[in-house]
């Protein structure tokens, strides 16, 4: 890869010419979009097969309630299974399972069609209709998708709830969504443990009186409560089905899933896709931003199916694109630390997707463990979930890529589906630490508070001028609260992100943050992005979380929590002087943390966001808000402890 030197003095690399001179799609597809966005979709969408062509491309008449290609028909499902299938493709590996024990399963196109029909025969048994809703709590286990797929064939809606929350999370989802049957397992294997699930259930769905059916997969052999009558074994009643079944089509805008956010600013919102705008993003995304080549490839999506990343690229973008991938249960600990990358070198993963969070997490644990695994297969690298700081980029590019593989960093949302900004593998020179650039057919801008454009790096606020065919629908049950989020700070035509941006004179967008966690110093706005990725830049920190607390002289003060690397050169009181001194030559005297707190981990949600609203809370000294959504919230006890009385 040739470096060079970009205008802003930040390294660039350019497209690897073993990827540009076959990519699937060159720089003319900024062209093609920009001549006719609405056309440009079109096309995308004929990479699908439709029962019924639809009428009309977009219908935009009553903003922000988007039709996509109206009058048209399809089956989700049967464009990510059957189809392949029927084109000689059955027995292509759709997933090589790794479970966390080490047990796994190989599943091709034809096996999983047949799983799927069965899957869909028995949800008909049990009375699921179109249009019903159907709460998916599992493990990372082949049936989290079987279940899905079966869902979408039959024109049920999923709402899958990520295996590590509570009881009461999935009660108020439960509610909130009106699920009719829940999906769940006795257990699964978590840090080398199994973890039950079934308790959680049953505690839910005593509050649920909506859910008529809980069907269970046995994962761990645990004991489970039984309730006769409403419980069921997924082995007896899928098991016995027949493996053929004939779909139906559904409209394109018949609902395909429920997926709730993260809660890391608000109550977590209800947010609607539906099937063919959104299948036709999320397929054309994973096939141009991945350079997805199905017959050659090995595809790892390293996150958790209950997160939307999961939904389109673990599931339906790379099952509509025929694409082979891994799919894996377990922590990255467990056995030992190279789990991941003895992932990589057994199934010759060509394309990895993961989050900042966990590279951050490599880095800590030291660059010895990947070295001690051949990762020569990988060719492209993709982050998703927060701003990559350009310290963990150049470390993942480095001892991962090996130097050779782009790293697409994608922006993108629940809210959105798909992809959004980012750079292409085989076109864009990349910039380490921006998103970069709209995908084809996307627009995007930064304005100020009046809605006014900025391109001249200063602060402001991510808008999307156009609507998109993956776009959310509204919020599940709740029209008014889908205008006031998302439509009304700059009319009913813009889309307000709720992310603050900055773009420079290259045209390149940095990500900054939620809006609501840029702070404010002594009338200085001032990124948590910026400061910790400064703060990471250090050779002594892994992970930095970045809080404005309330503070009497400067309305706000800047408090990190810092995590520090294993192999770190430097240790205690003399540190936290030393970072401060850090921040403050790298970015500027007034963004010298107030305070700076060693501590062992930092409350996360399943995609590995850090919750700064906590952090606040306690840098506030104030009671925690809501915790539902933390992956583990003992994390936050741990961080109380160890803190001093607050200033
Ligand atoms: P909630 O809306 O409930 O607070 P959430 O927004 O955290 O939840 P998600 O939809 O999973 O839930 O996250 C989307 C957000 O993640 C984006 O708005 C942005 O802040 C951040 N994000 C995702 N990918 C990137 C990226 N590549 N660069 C910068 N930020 C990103
Ligand atoms: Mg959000």
């Amino acid at each position: 890869m040739t470096d060079t030197q970009s205008s802003t003095g930040d390294r660039t690399f350019a497209p690897p010419e073993a990827i540009a001179s076959r990519a699937n799609v060159g720089p003319a597809v900024y062209e093609e979009a920009a001549a006719d966005r609405l056309a440009f979709w079109a096309e995308q969408a004929g990479r699908l097969s439709w029962d019924r062509q639809w009428d009309e491309v977009l219908d935009w008449s009553n903003p922000p309630f988007a039709k996509w290609f109206v009058g048209g028909r399809l089956n989700v499902a049967y464009n990510c299974v059957d189809r392949h299938v029927e084109a000689g493709h059955g027995e292509q590996v759709a997933y090589h399972w790794e479970g966390e024990p080490g047990d796994t399963r190989t599943i091709n196109y034809a096996q999983l069609k047949d799983e799927v029909s069965k899957a869909a025969n028995a949800l008909t048994e049990l009375g699921v209709q179109a249009g019903d809703r159907v709460a998916i709590y599992l493990p990372m286990i082949p049936e989290a998708i079987i279940s899905m797929l079966a869902c979408a064939r039959i024109g049920a809606v999923h709402m899958v709830v990520f295996g590590g929350f509570s009881a009461d999370a999935l009660a108020s989802r439960l509610d909130d969504a009106g699920a009719v049957l829940v999906i769940t397992a006795d257990g699964g294997y978590r840090r080398g443990a199994p973890s039950a699930l079934k308790p959680a259930v049953d505690d839910a769905v005593s509050r649920s009186p909506g859910v008529r059916n809980v069907l269970v997969v046995k994962r761990t052999e645990q004991d489970v409560e039984w309730t006769e009558g409403r419980d069921l074994w997924w082995d007896d009643v899928v098991g016995r089905q027949s493996p053929e079944h004939t779909c139906e089509f559904f409209d394109a805008e018949h609902p395909l899933y429920i997926m709730y956010t993260s809660g890391t600013t608000a109550k977590p919102k209800g947010i609607l896709h539906t099937s063919g705008g959104y299948l036709t993003q999320v397929s054309f995304t994973h096939w141009a931003s991945f350079d997805l080549k199905p017959d050659e490839d090995v595809f790892w999506t390293a996150a958790d199916v209950g997160w939307v990343t999961g939904h389109s690229y673990i599931v339906y973008g790379p099952l509509s694109n025929r694409a082979t991938s891994v799919m894996y249960e377990g922590t990255p600990e467990t056995p030992h630390r190279g789990r991941w990358w003895e992932i990589v070198q057994k199934y010759g993963v060509t394309i990895l997707y993961t989050a900042p969070t966990v590279i951050r997490t490599f880095m800590k644990w030291g660059e010895d463990v990947p070295a001690g695994f051949d990762l020569s297969t990988l060719r492209v690298l993709g982050s998703v979930g927060e701003p990559i700081n350009p310290e963990a980029w150049l470390w993942y590019h480095a001892n991962i890529g090996g130097g050779r593989c782009p790293i697409v960093d994608t922006w993108w949302q629940t809210e959105t589906g798909g992809h959004m900004i980012n750079p292409l593998p085989g076109v864009t020179s990349l910039v380490p630490g921006s998103a970069q650039v709209p995908f084809p057919g996307i627009k995007a801008k930064v304005v100020d508070d009046e809605g006014n454009e900025l391109s001249d790096d200063s602060t402001g606020l991510l808008v999307l001028t156009e609507p998109w065919p993956s776009m959310l629908r509204t919020i599940w049950g709740d029209d008014d609260r889908y205008v006031d989020t998302y439509w009304s700070r700059f009319g009913k035509n813009v889309y307000f992100a709720g992310d603050g941006a900055k773009k420079d004179a290259d045209g390149n967008i940095w990500l900054l943050g939620r809006v609501d966690d840029v702070m404010n110093v002594s009338g200085h706005r001032i990124s948590t992005t910026e400061v910790e990725s400064s703060l990471v830049g250090h050779p002594s920190v892994a992970e930095a979380a970045v809080v404005g607390a309330s503070d009497p002289t400067t309305g706000q003060g800047i408090v990190a929590f810092v995590i520090l690397r294993e192999s770190g050169v430097d240790s205690g009181d003399e540190l936290v002087q030393t970072l401060r001194n850090h921040v403050a030559r790298d970015i500027g005297p007034i963004a010298k943390p107030r305070q700076i707190m060693v501590v062992q981990e930092l409350p996360k949600t399943r995609s590995g966001k850090i919750m700064r609203r906590l952090l606040r809370d306690i840098a506030e000294n104030r009671e925690l808000g809501d915790v539902t959504t933390l992956t583990d919230s003992s994390v936050m006890n741990l961080i109380k402890e160890k803190l001093p009385a607050a200033p």
